[in-house]
């Protein structure tokens, strides 16, 4: 269940909380571990200070494996492979 996650006014509110372990909401959108929502996908505090720091291509990274993460916790019968599309994977 879903509670009701912080309303933060800027992105850079969220983060900040988020590092100091108070994820919320940015309008609609959830921090980027989805700890708001799912306080079990908190990531440890040095990878959420890490994110912060991180330059966009570096926050990309984070995010597809955070939502990687999300996802096969979410459905763990299902095999799931994220990709930003820039390295195609020969799988078989
Ligand atoms: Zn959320």
């Amino acid at each position: 269940m879903a509670s009701n996650p912080q309303q933060f006014d800027t992105y850079d509110d969220q983060l900040t909380a988020w590092v100091a372990g108070e994820p919320g909401h940015f309008g609609a959108q959830c921090c980027p571990d989805f700890s708001c929502c799912k306080p079990e996908f908190l990531q440890p505090v040095e990878v959420r200070r890490a994110f912060q720091l991180a330059d966009e291509s570096g926050r990309k990274k984070y995010l597809m494996a955070f939502l990687g993460a999300a996802i096969a916790q979410a459905r763990p019968d299902k095999r799931v492979h994220i990709t930003d599309g820039s390295e195609p994977e020969q799988s078989s």
